[in-house]
């Protein structure tokens, strides 16, 4: 199996264990499904975080261990010869938030965003990026390319009942919530105003910051200049194929399976580290 992301790390797993149970297809992948050990830890409530969508449904089906199970399953044959479109994983897939709760909170640190977005990437090639995937997954490009019109639409949904059941029949988002809107104004860099005397400090203005809550990286800048160093806003490198656009983190890709998106926008921002 070809995948999508680096599972290089899992390479070691299970070697001379027996009762490892790593699936028989899917390579380091199948291994880094394989490190659960079945405790059921993710079936409970109390204190962490570990796992919200069992923690709202009380439902074993939506917990990590049982994802585990239907990933299993998957790459041990048993759901047919293309198993990342079978719908019985879509079922099992669908309500993880990506949160990472798992990977912190569960014993055996099941890293199910990771093991998610892998899958993801699998049913995209399969099935193509769904609709309400590239909506959401594509989030930065709308925002730079059509801010305004995007403010205007997420405006009419919000007063219209009639517009929000539309979008929930269409795209999912429920119409009992609002969806938050863009800023009047995106975020605004400005140059540097000290020469730092503890030195100087890169800002990384994230996507949703610069164009949701672009207050908040204003905030960052005016207490890092209080503080006394220069504070110098991370732009796109000079050679960037599209310089007018902020750098982002490619979170929206990846938690859409789009890897290849999600990769292009590391690379810019490690350009611009650079
Ligand atoms: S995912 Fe983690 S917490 Fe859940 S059953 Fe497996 S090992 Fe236990
Ligand atoms: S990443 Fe998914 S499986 Fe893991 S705790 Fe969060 S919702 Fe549960």
């Amino acid at each position: 199996m070809k995948t999508h992301l680096d599972w290089s790390a899992y390479d070691t797993y299970g070697m001379g264990d027996a009762y490892a149970g790593i699936p028989a297809t899917g390579g380091n992948y199948a291994k880094a499904v394989a490190v659960c050990m079945n405790n059921h830890q993710c079936q409970r409530d109390g204190k962490g975080v570990m796992c919200p969508s069992f923690r709202i449904t009380h439902d074993a089906a939506h917990s990590t261990g049982a994802r585990v199970k239907a990933l299993k399953a998957a790459l041990n044959g048993e759901l047919g010869a293309q198993p990342f479109s079978h719908p019985d994983l879509a079922a099992a897939m669908d309500l993880c938030v990506s949160c990472k709760g798992c990977k912190k909170e569960c014993p055996s640190a099941v890293d199910m965003t990771l093991i998610k977005t892998e899958y993801l990437a699998q049913r995209n090639e399969l099935l193509g990026v769904p609709r309400r995937a590239r909506l959401f997954g594509g989030l930065p490009d709308w925002l730079h390319r059509h801010r305004r019109p995007l403010a205007w639409l997420v405006g009419w949904r919000n007063a219209s009942p009639l517009l929000a059941r539309l979008a929930e029949r269409w795209l999912g988002i429920s119409a009992a919530r609002p969806i938050p809107a863009p800023a009047r104004r995106p975020f605004v860099a400005e140059s540097p105003d000290s020469c730092g005397q503890r030195g100087k400090v890169v800002l990384f203005v994230d996507t949703f910051t610069h164009y949701y809550t672009p207050e908040v990286a204003a905030a960052a800048h005016a207490v890092l200049t209080a503080g006394g160093y220069a504070v110098e806003v991370l732009r796109p490198a000079v050679n960037d194929g599209e310089p007018g656009r902020p750098l982002c983190c490619g979170r929206t890709y990846l938690s859409q399976g789009m890897v290849d998106k999600a990769k292009a926008e590391g690379r810019r921002v490690m350009a611009a580290l650079a």
